[in-house]
């Protein structure tokens, strides 16, 4: 088993969630087994390789592939532990004045979204909806308890040391704010909250420490509960089913980008310390290849470019993953460059955007989501393929 206490923990986390087999689905077994399979104690998955015809191949010629990740979730897992393994970290690192990034890749009805956010939330909130809310209002849930109970405390504090001596003491405060858009066709970036703001271009921000990206003229809201951020994803999410039915492009052909971003004030002694970090949350497209049809025009469009940032992706996930390697394919740079470990940030409007989310000091979580179903073994492999490449070596 990886990762023992003296090895160096790789900086992405990887981990593997298998949904269950959903009301109507039927499930091929493989020789009596379920053609996917984790195993969260050693958080391995399995793969069964479907025989290619029913009747010629013997049990014994069955193929298995197996995927080791830091940490493996089967149809079983709970919002709740997943978001414990994968999310808590990044909550923790945000506090801290870190940024933190939570990417949920894998093929179209895999469990992206319902990770991510949750399922499509009916009428009101319902205890099953509460208990199924995604990692994203769960992270903000976090954040904000965690970060009232330090108002609340430094707030007795300091009524504390006024009562004893009169000083100014300590004090702190926050303001959170959240932006939600979608990259399509890795070139139309949108903003999710005001969908009239549909091209919006990436700046080049080049503060005193370090080169990064960011989207210019996104809309940002501050909110001050977890309901806030709960009613500013349902208004995306009907803003992102609006454009895409006018696109007429399916829901899960672009890249939906969340953020929080968080300010922290620390009063001491007179002085003000402000601490800025940001949690980015992204809902990929689907990895799936779309060669079951002759693609053209629009579709085709759609699959190379989803192809081409999800590569990009990998690629600069890979290369954050081997700290001191440099990447081939890099030879244009020049020797400072390249010893430096190159990272490909340009390669994408993808990976431009989230170069602040994933380098440096930021906690970075992979979530690989698989359908359990042996019809979609082949794009559950590729997946798994993604997750093992952004592993360390
Ligand atoms: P994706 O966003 O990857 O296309 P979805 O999140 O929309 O996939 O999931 C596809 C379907 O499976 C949805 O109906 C969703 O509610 C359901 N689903 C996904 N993951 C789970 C899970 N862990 N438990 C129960 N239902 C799930
Ligand atoms: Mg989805």
């Amino acid at each position: 088993r990886r990762g023992g206490a003296t090895e160096p923990r790789h900086r992405v986390f990887v981990s593997a969630r298998v949904r269950p087999v959903l009301a109507g689905e039927v499930a091929l077994h493989v020789n009596q087994r379920k053609a996917v399979q984790a195993d969260f104690v050693r958080n391995v998955v399995s793969v069964w390789l479907p025989p290619s015809s029913r009747f010629s191949q013997t049990p014994e010629k069955t193929k298995r592939k197996t995927f080791q990740f830091d940490q493996v979730f089967d149809g079983s897992a709970t919002q709740g532990q997943v978001f414990n393994a994968v999310a808590a970290p990044i909550v923790d690192a945000v506090l801290q004045g870190m940024n933190g990034c939570l990417l949920a890749y894998g093929q179209t009805g895999a469990g992206k979204t319902f990770t991510t956010f949750g399922p499509p939330r009916a009428r009101g909130k319902t205890d099953s909806m509460t208990t199924q809310l995604g990692l994203i209002p769960r992270a903000a849930q976090a954040l904000f308890q965690r970060l009232d109970d330090k108002v609340d405390s430094t707030r007795a504090a300091m009524r504390r040391q006024r009562l004893r001596q009169g000083g100014e003491g300590r004090g702190f405060s926050y303001a959170m704010y959240i932006t939600y858009y979608q990259i399509y066709l890795d070139s139309h970036i949108q903003d999710l909250f005001e969908p009239g703001k549909r091209d919006l271009q990436i700046r080049l921000n080049e503060d005193s420490s370090r080169t990064t990206h960011q989207v210019d003229g996104l809309s940002v809201h501050r909110v001050t509960c977890v309901s806030d951020v709960l009613a500013l994803l349902d208004k995306g999410e009907r803003n992102k089913v609006v454009s895409q039915t006018a696109m007429n492009a399916t829901s899960s052909r672009s890249h939906c980008v969340f953020t929080i971003q968080l300010v922290q004030h620390v009063h001491r002694e007179g002085e003000l310390f402000t601490l800025r970090s940001k949690m980015t949350c992204v809902d990929l497209a689907g990895s799936e290849r779309v060669n079951r049809t002759h693609p053209q025009g629009l579709q085709l469009a759609e699959a190379k470019s989803i192809n081409r940032s999800l590569s990009a992706l990998g690629n600069v996930i890979a290369a954050l993953s081997t700290p001191g390697q440099t990447l081939s394919g890099s030879s244009s740079l020049d020797e400072s460059e390249q010893s430096e470990g190159f990272i490909p940030w340009r390669d994408s409007k993808l990976t431009r955007v989230l170069q602040e989310s994933l380098d440096g000091t930021a906690q970075v979580s992979l979530v690989i989501n698989v359908s359990p179903d042996a019809v979609n073994v082949q794009e559950s492999i590729n997946s798994l393929l993604f997750g093992r490449r952004s592993m360390s070596v």
